[in-house]
């Protein structure tokens, strides 16, 4: 068989080591890119004091699902300042834009240009350190930005050879303020990359590999952060969340983050909990084709059946509060045609292993619908 694996990301991992940030920022400018809220929890003097710089920009005006008008907002503010090291403190909401500032930072026009395909990243000198505060999205790892055009009303992701940070510090301690919603939201999320990772077309051994751990330590830790948040489940998902990534940035995801883009863009539903809708029907229907392949990872998680696996997520979900019908979030019968085309329009809707057309991708949305 033919494979190819690559991530040129130095991982940094473990409580506290936060505090090596300072030897890592490189010139005479930083940019700290956050969010108000993480802002509000002194995450971001807490990251500028272990920076060790005094010269600090900030920019931490990200907003979920962030806009490119954010972006281009951000990397105006890094080309006056001739930023050399850009720093993101959050979840992937904060990790992508920085992606895009760092990019944007080493050529020309903003970033709808490259959203659109019409130019392309050619080059990226800004050293990017990413340090995730939400285990989930994995973009610390990945080569992957998702961005809102609010012009157009769609939320897509790019890829770009320039998007891998030089730097991720996985601190789990960062996570311990997570409130449950978010913990919940962001755990689906990792396990919908791990899931849908091992489940491509594209998937390989190394990924493979990387998946079943990343799902295992989800099964195993979710609940638990949902519940307690202690020290170690927080510690098991901050891995999870890392090993999902760098699984998926090699397979890219399937029909499950195909249906969530419209779902949250749409219907307002945060990312994991639309990546999680229909989870539980697609595995059963993707058991149809892959069979062999998923009872490998049904027996690893100890699991009897496919059925038993599928009402193990479900838990999850209603442990986490997640949304389990579409109908929850206000959707109709009505509205189920446009729901299939905008899904299906998500090249990535083809990794899945099982052929979902509009047909299939329709009885999915009936049965979940009430
Ligand atoms: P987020 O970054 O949007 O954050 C959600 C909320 O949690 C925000 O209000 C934030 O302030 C808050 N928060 C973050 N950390 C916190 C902490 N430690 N304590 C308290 N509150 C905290 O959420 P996310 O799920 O991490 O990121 C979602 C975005 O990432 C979506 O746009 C999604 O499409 C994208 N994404 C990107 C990739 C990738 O590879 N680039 C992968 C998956 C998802």
């Amino acid at each position: 068989m033919d494979m190819n694996f690559f991530l040129p990301v130095k991982v940094i991992f473990g409580n506290g080591r936060i505090r090596e940030l300072g030897s890592l920022v490189v010139g005479n400018r930083t940019m700290i890119v956050s969010d108000s809220v993480l802002l509000e929890l002194g995450f971001v003097s807490e990251v500028k004091e272990e920076a060790g710089r005094t010269d600090i920009i900030e920019f931490c005006e990200v907003e979920p699902n962030p806009s490119c008008e954010t972006v281009d907002r951000a990397a105006k503010i890094g080309r006056e300042h001739s930023v050399d090291t850009i720093v993101a403190v959050g979840g992937g909401s904060v990790m992508d834009t920085a992606k895009a500032v760092a990019c944007l930072m080493s050529n020309t026009g903003k970033i709808k240009d490259y959203l659109d395909g019409t130019r392309t990243f050619t080059s990226r000198k800004v050293r990017l350190i990413c340090v995730p505060t939400t285990s989930g999205t994995g973009s610390e790892v990945t080569n992957v930005g998702v961005y809102t055009d609010k012009s157009s009303g769609v939320k897509k992701p790019m890829v770009s050879e320039f998007f891998w940070s030089d730097f991720a510090i996985v601190d789990p301690e960062l996570t311990f303020s997570l409130p449950k919603g978010v913990t919940a939201s962001t755990g689906l999320d990792a396990l919908a990359h791990a899931i849908e990772s091992y489940w491509a077309k594209s998937s390989q051994p190394v990924s493979e590999s990387l998946a079943i751990r990343a799902i295992d330590l989800i099964m195993k830790n979710l609940r638990r952060a949902c519940i307690d948040g202690d020290k170690e489940s927080r510690e098991g998902l901050s891995m999870a969340s890392l090993l999902a990534g760098m699984a998926f940035s090699q397979t890219r995801t399937t029909i499950l983050h195909a249906i969530s883009f419209p779902l949250t863009n749409v219907y307002g539903v945060p990312h994991g909990f639309a990546c999680a809708l229909a989870m539980p029907e697609v595995l059963k229907l993707n058991y149809k084709v892959i069979g062999e392949k998923l009872d490998i990872l049904i027996r690893y998680l100890g699991f009897e059946d496919v059925g038993e696996f599928a009402v193990a997520i479900e838990d999850l979900m209603i442990v986490g509060e997640a949304p389990r019908k579409l109908s929850e979030i206000g959707i109709r019968e009505e509205d189920l045609d446009g729901l299939v085309d905008s899904s299906l329009s998500s090249p990535i809707a083809k990794l899945n292993p099982a052929n979902i057309g509009r047909k299939e991708l329709r009885e999915i949305f009936e049965h979940i619908l009430q």
